[in-house]
């Protein structure tokens, strides 16, 4: 398989009246063509700026510290690009859905003014019919009918609609990768599940690469080929699918699919991680997790673990496996 992203050392901080916000620190992984990543985590553990960071999306008082994002095949690195090169792959190439992106869209325009404005802010020269083509071409794709939905105005539209208009939008010139930020939440039990079935749809019926944000390990688990375990601004742990159900390694996952587990289970063996998430003013030092870990040594709280490569593809940062370190399960 194809390694379309490699992300390495990552490092983005916030800075902010109190000092800095250390939102991802040292975050590496790749992306292979034509699989589907759910990058999983609790709230402000740091997905949605790891997406903006290596889409150079980041709000204004964001800084990217260190890091590559290399695109293979467009042979260079994201983050080295003039803002006027990463425009042209913007869209063209990778294609973001940002979180709560409903808001985006402009109350005073039809649907198919969107359409009309992305072309035009990527300098493409459509004629009405071409717009008017691609455009349906994509609505149908995200089954809904492109003779109500472009020339309906977004407060016409339900949440469940917008949310597919919005994907239609990011596959309108036709990315090599779709990112979605939280495409599920904010909206209804029912029409997150409507939302999870467009995607594995897209994921069969397209050669795409699919990367998307979940703080639900349950949706992540029904979508992705691959996980990346996000805690405190580090990705964790990441793994095939089922193999991270199967063996989670990362104390963190354990309790997060433990967790999940307990939808079906004797709720009585349930157990939530006990503490808090840490602040990312002033995080822990060395491990992140070691407040809450119930397997925490010394070393924990002095270095921060490595990611290490694992058997099957798996990938852990945890001083538990470190050589000479060993696991009581
Ligand atoms: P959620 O699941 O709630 O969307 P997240 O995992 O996407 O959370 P981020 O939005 O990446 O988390 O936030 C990581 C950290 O950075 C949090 O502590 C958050 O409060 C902080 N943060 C995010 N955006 C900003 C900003 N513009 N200015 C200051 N701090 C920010
Ligand atoms: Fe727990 Fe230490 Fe592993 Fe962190 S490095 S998860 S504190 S055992
Ligand atoms: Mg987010």
């Amino acid at each position: 398989m194809n390694c379309l992203l490699e992300v390495s050392s990552l490092k983005a901080v916030y800075l902010v009246r109190e000092g800095t916000i250390k939102a991802t620190e040292d975050v590496s992984f790749e992306i292979f063509e034509n699989t589907v990543t759910a990058i999983v985590g609790e709230s402000a553990s740091g997905k949605s700026t790891i997406i903006e960071a290596i889409t150079r999306t980041l709000p204004p008082n964001g800084r990217i510290l260190s890091g590559k994002v290399f695109y293979r095949t467009v042979g260079f690195d994201l983050l080295e690009m003039k803002e006027d090169e990463l425009r042209k792959i913007r869209w063209k190439k990778i294609a973001l859905v940002p979180q709560a992106a409903q808001q985006s869209l402009n109350p005073t325009m039809k649907i198919i003014d969107h359409f009309r404005d992305t072309i035009e802010a990527h300098g493409l020269n459509w004629s009405k019919d071409e717009l008017i083509n691609k455009a349906s071409e994509k609505i149908k794709m995200v089954r809904l009918n492109p003779e109500t939905v472009l020339y309906a105005y977004p407060m016409q539209l339900s949440g469940g609609m917008k949310q597919r208009v919005l994907i239609a939008l990011a596959l309108l010139l036709e990315p090599e990768i779709l990112i979605l930020d939280e495409p599920t939440s904010a909206l209804d039990v029912l029409t997150q599940a409507h939302i999870v079935q467009l995607l594995k749809e897209l994921k069969t019926q397209m050669n795409i690469t699919l990367i998307f944000v979940t703080h639900d390990i349950a949706v992540a688990a029904e979508l992705a080929d691959n996980i990346f375990v996000i805690y405190g601004g580090c990705l964790v742990e990441s793994s095939p699918t089922e193999k991270i159900f199967k063996e989670p390694k990362h104390p963190y996952t354990q309790g997060l699919i433990n967790s999940i587990m307990a939808i079906n289970a004797d709720m009585s063996k349930v157990r939530a991680i006990p503490g808090d998430p840490p602040s990312l003013l002033n995080p822990p030092s060395g491990c992140r997790f070691h407040p809450r870990c119930e397997y925490a040594m010394e070393i924990c709280k002095k270095e921060r673990p490595q990611l290490i490569k694992l058997p099957d593809n798996v990938k852990v940062a945890c001083h538990l496996y470190n050589e000479g370190g060993c696991k009581d399960e």
